[in-house]
């Protein structure tokens, strides 16, 4: 057997970076940059007013209270004409340029306007309500690194920047497909005897959808050699990767692995974890090939241990691996000692620590107890149990909204 770290190495070394692109920010989410951003300019652009009230000079305001003649008033968006000078303030509102010869702003509830005077009761700092030029990002700098990835912050921040195309590897179109005579549809009616719908195929385009690539659906494959063979070589020449579900372990009726190993280029492996234990994986031409197990649960971990991590190296993507973090289990579990198990917990933080439950039964087809989990509390090879209130690593798979209306403001 093949241990998960050595799985992973062989797969990431395989993957090449995907052509880069010049995406519109509205397009870039989810996206990993393929160069490092640099600041073209200020960002504030030039030094502006915190707050609404008076620019003035700081050591006018030493003997406060003190009266100040406002000579000007600056709205956001207009520029001040003016030079304050000693004596002398200009009225200005919040994202206002401040005037030249000010290095201070009083807010207006320290301030009490009298005609074409201003009354300031507080003594202010130099800088005080201040945005300096640059204080956000000067221009020059390096922003984000390459293989950072997009999300709504970055693009904010892009925008402000005047950047409204980025360099970015492209978005991985990724062909996924099930496999198995006894596998149907969710819109089958009643099943006939022997049937199941497919949980896989909904399953995998949910998740290539949340990591930012494009998933192609190319249905359900029945257990024929020939339309096994001409599915997988159509999605290979179509896409940037082919993932299948089923058909990967040692059955007669295994006819994934029959054909692929009849293609060549692709390798079966047995890899140390629980579930998904078998794995295919390999290049038909010069597209990865990703073949998963059939059972449901044993796609979601196979999927996130080995075919996310490969596909963020694909996007470019610097950092591969989910969140950890060191929880406590809440109830004993058994588990078996050759394998890195991946135990589908429910985690809460509770009294300061990371507790996690079992969301479930813990079988490889048990899909409701995943659906049920935010994470994987990870049992080690070569440990078979772990008593209640024993320290675990959990692997957040997901982190979703937890706290009710009534938690948190009831
Ligand atoms: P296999 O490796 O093809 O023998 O599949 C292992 C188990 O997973 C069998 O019980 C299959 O019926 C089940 N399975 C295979 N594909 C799917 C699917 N797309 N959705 C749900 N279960 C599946
Ligand atoms: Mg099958």
């Amino acid at each position: 057997m093949k241990q998960l770290p050595d799985a992973q190495r062989q797969v990431l070394a395989a993957m090449r970076p995907l052509p880069e692109a010049d995406a519109p920010l509205a397009e870039a989410a989810g996206l990993a940059l393929a160069a490092p951003v640099r600041a073209p300019h200020d960002v504030p652009p030039f030094a502006n007013s915190a707050m609404d009230g008076f620019a003035l000079r700081a050591a006018d305001t030493a003997g406060a209270p003190v009266s100040l003649e406002v000579i000007e008033d600056v709205p956001a968006g207009s520029v001040p004409a003016k030079k304050v000078t000693t004596g002398t303030a200009v009225k200005i509102m919040t994202g206002a340029p401040l005037p030249a010869g000010a290095d201070a702003v009083v807010m207006v509830e320290d301030t009490e306007q009298q005609g074409d005077r201003v009354l300031v009761h507080v003594a202010v700092e130099p800088g005080s309500h201040l945005r300096a030029a640059g204080g956000d990002i000067e221009a020059g700098v390096s922003v984000f690194g390459a293989g950072e990835r997009l999300d709504a912050r970055h693009l904010g921040v892009l925008a402000t920047l005047g950047i409204s195309r980025i360099r970015v590897r492209r978005r991985p179109r990724v062909v996924v497909l099930s496999t198995g005579d006894e596998v149907v549809t969710a819109e089958t009616g009643a099943l006939a005897p022997g049937q199941i719908r497919d949980a896989n195929r909904p399953m995998l385009v949910g998740l290539l959808e949340e990591l930012g690539a494009e998933p192609v659906d190319m249905g359900i494959v029945p257990d024929d050699e020939e339309r096994l063979r001409s599915s997988l070589q159509e999605a290979a020449a179509a896409c940037d990767a082919v993932i299948s579900s089923g058909g990967v372990s040692v059955g007669e009726y295994d006819l994934v692995r029959r054909v692929l190993g009849e293609l060549g280029g692709v390798e079966f492996w047995q890899v140390a974890i629980q579930p998904g234990r078998p794995f295919a994986f390999g290049f038909l031409g010069d597209t990865p090939l990703f073949g998963l197990p059939g059972n449901p649960v044993s796609v979601t971990v196979t999927f996130e241990q080995l075919v996310r991590p490969a596909l963020l190296r694909r996007m470019g993507a610097r950092r591969l691996f989910r969140p950890r973090v060191l929880g406590r289990l809440a109830e004993a579990v058994g588990t078996e000692a050759e394998r890195l198990v991946f135990v589908r917990v429910n985690t809460v933080y509770r009294d300061g620590v990371w507790t996690a439950s079992l969301s479930g039964g813990q079988g490889s087809n048990v899909l409701s107890a995943l659906a049920r989990a935010n994470a994987f509390a990870l049992v080690p090879v070569g440990t078979d149990h772990l008593v209640a209130g024993s320290d675990v690593e959990l692997e957040m798979f997901r982190w979703p909204e937890e706290r009710t209306f009534e938690e948190v403001l009831g």
